[in-house]
């Protein structure tokens, strides 16, 4: 039996264990099992348009498998978007079956590395498993074409949150990027929002108006996230969160995972690339029009992005830790995550953070500005799971 005494000696040896602990050998620990989650990555367009194949290592995009392995990556939301550029709206919810239908056999190819995961629950077991937790989400409200039985149905697909628009305002949301229509959210975006919380559906407010944000949280029982945006007051730019939204985010029990498109990180790279993005698209656009049977026509697209993304100021992992920094201080270590916007961002990407396999990066620069284990844990992956988990009680009690 231990006495008292014994026990506060052994408190202290730990306490000392800790403090000679060297930088790389915190860094060794935490990466033994730390949960890394990421909250935004669109690489099922690619493996419909482009047949891409998650299971190979590749040396384009951001994401793989075996990077994904090397990243210690536990778990990642897929984006499912229908852009209405590119497709009518009577294609939307197959577009969107489609992409969901491309995570599910993504983990039907590769079980030993993934697995579709629908609940907070689902996560933490295949992180124990060593597994990907693959988690799919709707980007944009149009995808649901304005009737709740799709919603719902997409739900039972699995996917687990939905953004309420994309770059454009839909019939019952004002998008950032777009005209104001509704003045935020209609009176039926607050029921589709209220159906989310019923289902446990988490809301997601990147992309939407700074109107659309307040009202969500007022119609919101749940805690709501923004899947992938960064801070106004480091880069102000609309798809960015001001001080004040992310105040009202953090009082609601909400998130913000920070974006790691350089042009969402650093105001002359965001300049930049505002100037030069229509004339890229356009370009793109007719390439993949006039090379339509030519099989290297993505290979062909690459290269515009790479021309076009050369022309941008170089912007470092420093700026995307700036960004978890800002919202730590401004409204503490809980409401901070991540959401790369990985294979969205057209390879613009902060040197040092080049794909998923450079995750472990950030956990040693917030080692090395200070953060404890437990903050460093909350920010790379556990805020999510305890929005998710709010989510499922909401919905427990509203169903
Ligand atoms: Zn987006």
């Amino acid at each position: 039996m231990s006495t008292r005494r014994e026990f506060l000696c052994g408190l202290g040896a730990v306490a000392l264990a800790a403090q000679s602990e060297s930088t790389e050998q915190r860094f060794d620990r935490l990466l033994r099992d730390i949960l890394i989650v990421d909250t935004h990555i669109d690489t099922p367009w690619y493996v419909v348009d482009e047949g891409y194949d998650i299971g190979v290592e590749h040396d384009y995009y951001e994401t793989d498998i075996p990077r994904l392995r090397r990243g210690h990556v536990g778990a990642v939301f897929f984006g499912v978007p229908a852009q209405p550029q590119e497709h009518p709206p009577h294609l939307w919810v197959e577009r969107s079956l489609d992409l969901i239908d491309a995570v599910h056999e993504m983990a039907r190819r590769y079980p030993k590395d993934l697995e579709v995961a629908s609940t907070a629950a689902d996560i933490t077991r295949l992180h124990r498993e060593r597994r990907i937790a693959a988690l799919i989400s709707i980007e944009g409200g149009h995808q649901i074409q304005d009737d709740l039985r799709i919603l719902r149905d997409y739900f039972r697909l699995g996917v687990r949150y939905m953004t309420l628009t994309h770059f454009k305002t839909n019939n019952w949301a004002d998008s950032g990027t777009d005209r104001a229509v509704h003045n935020g959210l209609s009176r039926f975006g607050r029921e589709v929002v209220r159906e989310m919380n019923r289902l446990g559906m988490m809301v997601d407010i990147s992309h939407v108006s700074d109107k659309t944000f307040y009202d969500a949280i007022e119609a919101s029982r749940a805690p709501l996230m923004a899947s992938h945006s960064s801070c106004r007051a480091l880069c102000d730019i609309p798809r960015n969160m001001s001080d004040g939204m992310i105040r009202a985010l953090a009082a609601n029990g909400g998130v913000i995972f920070i974006n790691l498109s350089i042009a969402y990180l650093d105001p002359k790279a965001g300049q930049v690339f505002v100037g030069y993005r229509d004339q890229r698209d356009r370009e793109i656009a007719d390439l993949l029009v006039h090379q339509a049977g030519n099989p290297k026509r993505f290979e062909m697209k690459r290269a515009i992005q790479q021309r076009y993304r050369r022309m941008l100021p170089p912007v470092d992992i420093k700026m995307a830790l700036r960004h978890i920094d800002h919202v730590a201080k401004l409204v503490g270590p809980d409401h901070a995550g991540l959401g790369s916007d990985f294979d969205g961002i057209s390879g613009m990407v902060p040197q040092g953070l080049e794909d998923v396999s450079k995750f472990p990066a950030l956990v040693r620069g917030l080692i090395e500005m200070g953060y404890s284990d437990g903050d460093i844990r909350k920010i790379m992956g556990e805020n999510l799971l305890r929005v998710m988990r709010r989510n499922e009680e909401v919905a427990k009690q509203t169903s």
